[in-house]
């Protein structure tokens, strides 16, 4: 089982920020209204993710280690699920390739604390907290040499999780996000901003002052965003998001798409800042190409582009681009 879970490991969690992606999106499918997140040493040494979600009931935390023993898939078909996860692998997985701590409780209900250390529970033992859970993931491949000589400096899997933060932020503006990194706050977000507050907040703050907004409705797909006037471009494309239906994505689709709307204005080794939320229906999609899934798969790629590429024209018109 444990062999399994590792082998699993390395598919849903690669280094840190992947193991970050899956706690933080477990607090959000939980209903937290404030996640916060404490890393160490870019989250080699520990990750830590708090919230004040619905919790979990103590005989469900040992399962909740247990590979496939998710609790969002009642009845509905699979294409249904709204949750961002599903599978009931990334606990397990990330338990057995670390010394993992979770401490829940449910509102009127005791907190417990389990550990898992490495894939073999060690602790079970009431915890006093406030309601909510928290998850502590320390030593991350430290038994694992193999994957742990594929991880990188701290400076790197620090900037790959602040990524990471970032996306998942822009993607919940009503969700409140602190960030600390090895002692010093690097991001304070409020509950309830207004997306494009926090798209700035997170990209530029400059930005506020300097985009179009984007918003197109077309045979059930829906485009929304922010985007930078061509005056305000920037020297790297590494500021250009994209959503599907609340997931952060990564997709070559959007930046051809974006190359295309903003061809007029593109200087050379210049380009736009901008974060995009496409609403598609479930059977328009794929988002689970890949277990970590930031990667998707549209039924009619051309169309999704199409969109893209005449929701950013058609907001650079009206600013009269
Ligand atoms: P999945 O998210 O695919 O269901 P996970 O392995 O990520 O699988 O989590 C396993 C289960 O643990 C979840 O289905 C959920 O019941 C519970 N869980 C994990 N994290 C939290 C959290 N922060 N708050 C409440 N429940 C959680
Ligand atoms: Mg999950």
């Amino acid at each position: 089982e444990t062999l399994v879970n590792r082998i699993a490991a390395g598919e849903v969690v690669e280094r840190p920020a992947s193991a970050l992606k899956e706690l933080v999106e477990n607090a959000l499918d939980a209903g937290a209204s404030a996640v916060a997140i404490t890393l160490r040493s870019g989250g080699l040494d520990g990750i830590a993710v708090s919230d004040d979600g619905h919790g979990i009931a103590r005989e469900e935390m040992p399962l909740a280690l247990e590979r496939h023993a998710t609790s969002k898939l009642p009845d509905e078909a699979i294409e249904q699920v709204r949750t961002l996860g599903f599978r009931g692998e990334a606990l397990p997985s990330i338990g057995s390739v670390s010394r993992l701590t979770l401490v829940s409780r449910q509102s009127g209900a005791d907190g417990w604390r389990l550990v898992c250390d490495n894939g073999a529970i060690s602790t079970f033992e009431p915890a006093a907290m406030a309601p909510g859970t928290r998850v502590e993931v320390d030593g991350l491949f430290d038994r694992v040499p193999a994957r742990r000589k594929f991880l990188r400096s701290p400076r790197s899997e620090y900037a790959a999780c602040l990524d990471m933060v970032r996306r998942l932020a822009m993607a919940r503006s009503d969700v409140a996000f602190v960030l600390e990194h090895d002692g010093r706050r690097v991001l304070s977000l409020p509950a309830g901003q207004d997306r494009e507050d926090r798209v700035a907040q997170l990209i530029d703050r400059d930005l506020a002052e300097n985009h179009v907004v984007v918003s197109l409705e077309r045979e059930g797909v829906a485009l929304s965003g922010v985007a930078s006037l061509p005056t305000f471009h920037r020297g790297s494309a590494d500021h250009q998001y994209l959503f599907v239906n609340g997931r952060p994505v990564r997709d070559r689709l959007l930046v051809g798409a974006v190359r295309g709307a903003y061809a007029d204005f593109i200087a050379r080794d210049r380009h736009p800042v901008l974060a995009l939320f496409l609403s598609v229906p479930a059977e328009e999609v794929d988002v689970n190409v890949h277990p970590a899934k930031t990667e998707v798969r549209f039924r009619d790629p051309a169309f999704m582009r199409g969109m893209i590429v005449s929701g950013l024209r058609r907001a650079l018109d009206s600013a009269g681009m």
